[in-house]
């Protein structure tokens, strides 16, 4: 996709070619016409020549004389006037025409030309080139006279040979890329199709989360299919004035037309393909004479010419009907967020580039990475081989990678951090209260890692869970489970501290979430059943979901959802009443080490000492103001130990 662009000259460049125009006709034109032949002599000679009655007209102006004289083919003489008072007498008694300058001694129509028609002609020349520069800011396409531009489209076109992107460079996604496949096949085999009669379909959608590769499948369609591909983003037909975003359109499709069999590309259509709605004021007109522009051309072309139409979307929620339709956008191909394998084949296809050690297993990645979207993959791994590269190190290893998806999901370490030894401490006990509840409730996934290195995002230290395999569905069971999780942390510091602190608003927010959903949106609770009280409008981006019930229900809504948390915590707290012993000791290993991994977590876990039941014994006897003491107790000799 080389466009080679003309260099621009600066606009001043043309201020100043106007402005040595002007001076010209001024200086060097104006003179000329004026003067003619003068030949320039002496005020005596005058005087001589108007004594001899050699003189036919003399003519003043101001203090220069310009007279004739009375040959054959008269001469244009030029002097300048003395203090004279006699002239007059002189010029009366040689007999000899004389006076001003007359006004109108140029052509009158001359002197108009001059004055109006060229100060017109310089302003249109000026204001054709500034257009003209407009025009090409604006990013018209070559060909046609300066306003001839306005309107087109500037779709890229690319050709195979260009984007060198095909579909061996998108990984997973195997469902959009077989349905994308079958578009290809029918640019390439037309006939094939319409000998049994089908109709290729006009478009296809393509509705996924940001970063899956909607952009990249395209591209690697106009790889495959070896037509010209013209891609052109939804933000490109919004432009300054009304009526461009139509007449873009327009043209648009014109190009498509004379190129077929061609694929056009939009995307992010949502930007022109928004619901046309009637409430509020005028709305956007300009966005919908776009849109009406692109449904009246997607019905007028010709399907069977070749044109295939694709485009891209996040919000497909927000999409007009009118283009969803049959005829128009009529096949939707979701690209999804990757599974496992997907994941994996992700991470292969990035790190082809990449060298990489022996100790690398993809697996392991693909399953910690859970949830990240192939454009995160894809930034793991340039993260991972940065690492290398500042650690010296000529290949990427394993754990630079494994590092690089913290870096993701988390940001970077910070190195010097300012944490308090009680700030540490805590932030340590309440990550050993996640992992503890998570590992000792049977559902939950064992934690791989727990760390108390502060992150750039703000994270005091987090417990990673991986799960062993990929998961699709999760019982209400889990997600008590998973709540309770999450109030683990919480949970640990007001057992040990007897105090809480602000290190919890991530996990509240979290556990609200999860709670309110298994009550709202997943029928889990037994009051409202299987009833949807709240509909989810953007499944893709941030999941904003708006409650579709009366006052009252939302206001029972809330108490469930209080109560839900509640119960959650209650479990929490007495899992971690049990086993206090091992949460100090956990506490303390982690402290020490700031960062451990789920083996050595759960080895310590399962090593089930004898303080741990007599402690636990001594709980079930004291109650719970005992607990806390106790828990205050060892957290002091800890902070002094570690001081
Ligand atoms: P979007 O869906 O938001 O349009 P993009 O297609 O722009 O996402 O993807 C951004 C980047 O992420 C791509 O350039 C590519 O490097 C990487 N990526 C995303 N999905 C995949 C995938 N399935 N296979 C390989 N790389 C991917
Ligand atoms: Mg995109
Ligand atoms: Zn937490």
């Amino acid at each position: 996709m080389k466009q080679v662009q003309k260099p621009k000259k600066p606009l001043i460049v043309y201020y100043l070619i106007a402005l040595a125009a002007l001076i010209l006709i001024n200086w060097v034109i104006f003179p000329m016409m004026t003067q003619g032949n003068i030949t320039e002599v002496d005020y005596g000679t005058f005087l001589t020549m108007v004594e001899n009655k050699e003189v036919s007209k003399v003519q003043l102006e101001g203090e220069t004389i310009y007279f004739t004289d009375k040959n054959e083919n008269p001469q244009q003489y030029e002097t300048t006037r003395f203090e004279d008072p006699d002239l007059v007498n002189r010029l009366v008694e040689s007999g000899c025409e004389f006076g001003r300058v007359a006004e109108e001694e140029m052509n009158p129509w001359l002197s108009l030309l001059l004055s109006l028609v060229i100060p017109i002609i310089i302003f249109i020349a000026l204001g054709q080139l500034l257009s003209r520069q407009l025009m090409k800011k604006m990013g018209g396409g070559e060909g046609g006279g300066p306003f001839m531009q306005f309107g087109k489209s500037n779709a890229k076109v690319y050709v195979q040979s260009e984007t060198g992107i095909t579909f061996n460079d998108v990984a997973g996604e195997d469902e959009a890329k077989e349905l994308l496949t079958e578009i290809v096949d029918f640019l390439h085999n037309p006939q094939k199709y319409q000998e049994i009669g089908a109709i290729c379909p006009k478009g296809a959608l393509l509705v996924g989360p940001p970063g899956t590769g909607k952009t990249l499948l395209a591209k690697a369609v106009a790889g495959e299919a070896g037509v010209p591909f013209f891609s052109i983003s939804g933000s490109e037909f919004v432009e300054m004035f009304v009526g461009m975003g139509a007449s873009k359109v327009r043209d648009l499709f014109k190009q498509a037309n004379e190129k077929a069999p061609c694929i056009v590309f939009i995307d992010e259509i949502d930007t022109i393909g928004k619901k046309r709605d009637s409430q509020g004021f005028a709305g956007n007109d300009e966005r919908e004479q776009t849109l009406n522009q692109l449904l009246t051309e997607m019905d007028g072309f010709d399907a069977s010419k070749g044109v295939v139409i694709l485009a891209a979307t996040n919000r497909p929620d927000t999409l007009d009907p009118a283009l969803l339709r049959p005829g128009r956008f009529d096949r939707r191909i979701p690209v999804e967020l990757p599974d496992l394998k997907g994941r994996e084949e992700i991470l292969k296809v990035h790190a082809k580039k990449v060298r990489l050690g022996d100790d690398v297993d993809f697996n392991a990645i693909a399953r910690a990475a859970s949830g990240a979207s192939g454009a995160e993959l894809a930034n793991m791994v340039n993260e991972a081989a940065l690492r290398a590269v500042r650690e010296n190190r000529k290949y990427v290893t394993q754990s630079d990678l494994e590092e690089s998806i913290e870096v993701v999901i988390a940001g970077y370490q910070k190195k010097n951090s300012v944490l308090s030894t009680k700030e540490k401490l805590i932030v340590a006990y309440h990550e050993i209260g996640h992992a503890l509840v998570a590992a000792l409730q049977t559902n939950s996934a064992p934690v791989t890692k727990i760390t108390i290195i502060p992150r750039t995002s703000g994270a005091l230290g987090y417990t990673m869970q991986v799960d062993s395999e990929e998961r699709n569905l999760m019982s209400k069971e889990e997600i008590e489970n998973k709540i309770a999780t999450l109030t683990g942390g919480r949970c640990a510091e007001e057992l040990v501290f007897g105090s809480i602190t602000t290190g919890a608003s991530n996990d509240i927010e979290q556990a609200t979430k999860l709670a309110r959903a298994m009550i709202t949106r997943f029928g889990m609770s037994d009051r409202f059943g299987m009833v949807a009280l709240e509909t989810q409008a953007n499944p893709y981006l941030g999941g904003d979901s708006s409650l579709s019930c009366s006052p009252e229900t939302a206001a029972h809504i809330d108490d469930m959802v209080v109560n839900a948390v509640k119960e959650a915590y209650d479990k929490a707290m007495n899992l971690l009443r049990e086993n206090q012993g091992k949460l100090h000791e956990l506490a303390k290993y982690l402290y020490d080490r700031e960062t451990i991994t789920g083996d050595e977590f759960m080895e310590i876990l399962n090593q089930r000492d004898l303080a741990d039941t007599e402690i636990r014994n001594e709980d079930s006897e004291n109650g719970n103001s005992g607990n806390t003491e106790s828990g205050e107790n060892t957290a002091a000799k800890l902070t002094i130990e570690n001081e």
